[in-house]
């Protein structure tokens, strides 16, 4: 483990009503509270937010949301922008997810928007980067990805962020990419940062994600680069994401 903090996340994604949600966070709450030496978040579906937030207030655990749009108020039917999500009490957004970019047409223009925009608001993007398994079977993976943090951070306070590498093919597969692999690309992202920023890329957290779960956690997190977890499927059991917290220690 480095001198860095930890960062365990949980993404929701769309699972779990709002009554559901809150039990979550109040199980999680009731594991984790007087933890330390680990950041938590949890990032619920937009319509528990709230309660999510009132469920967790005087807790270790932060609130993130799992979206945003780039402009804060205006004529955009349907969507959420980072002055509300401050406002509802959360202190990360996730940012270009593969789901978004593959699902939803999201763009690296989109992303490099959002990123400004959730840091204009004094929030922190966690920003999402990940190569798929075409790519990686090319030996691209290095250019994807690199290519993917360049994009999110032209123009932006490269400072204030989170970086999670998530390989596509290993997001709710159940494969994982072997920790030596994550370490090269995680080392890879800091020295782009370096270049961008130099010393300060030493204090940036870069997350692994794709299906971290309690049993692989700690070889994950035991290497240099690997600064905690963004964890889908094992964050929606209060036991599992508790054990991913604690292999962080
Ligand atoms: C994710 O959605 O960011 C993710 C990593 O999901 P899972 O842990 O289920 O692979």
């Amino acid at each position: 483990m480095t001198s860095r903090t930890p960062l365990i996340a949980g993404n929701w994604k769309l699972h779990n009503t709002i009554a559901q949600s809150v039990t979550l966070a109040t199980a999680l709450r009731a594991e984790l509270d007087g933890t330390s030496g680990v950041e938590i978040a949890v990032a619920p579906v937009a319509t528990a937010l709230h309660p999510v937030a009132s469920a967790l207030e005087g807790s270790p655990i932060a609130l993130a949301a799992q979206n945003t749009h780039w402009e804060s108020r205006g004529a955009f039917t349907g969507e959420l922008g980072p002055a509300l999500l401050a406002d509802v009490g959360c202190r990360y957004v996730i940012v270009g997810h593969s789901e978004r970019r593959q699902l939803f047409g999201e763009t690296e223009e989109g992303v490099r928007k959002k990123v400004r925009a959730v840091q204009a608001a004094g929030l922190v993007p966690i920003v999402c980067v990940g190569e798929t398994l075409a790519q990686r079977e090319e030996d691209a993976t290095l250019g994807i990805v690199l290519g993917q943090v360049d994009a999110a951070l032209a123009g932006n306070d490269a400072s204030r962020l989170v970086i999670a590498y998530e390989p596509v093919w290993a997001i709710g597969t159940g494969k994982t990419a072997s920790p030596a692999d994550a370490q090269a690309v995680h080392a890879a992202i800091r020295g782009r940062l370096s270049a961008v920023i130099g010393e300060l890329a030493q204090r940036l957290q870069i997350l692994y994600g794709g299906s971290v779960k309690a049993e692989n956690a700690r070889d994950l997190l035991s290497q240099p680069d690997i600064d905690g977890a963004l964890v889908g499927g094992a964050s929606l059991e209060a036991k599992s994401f508790t054990s991913i917290v604690r292999a962080a220690l």
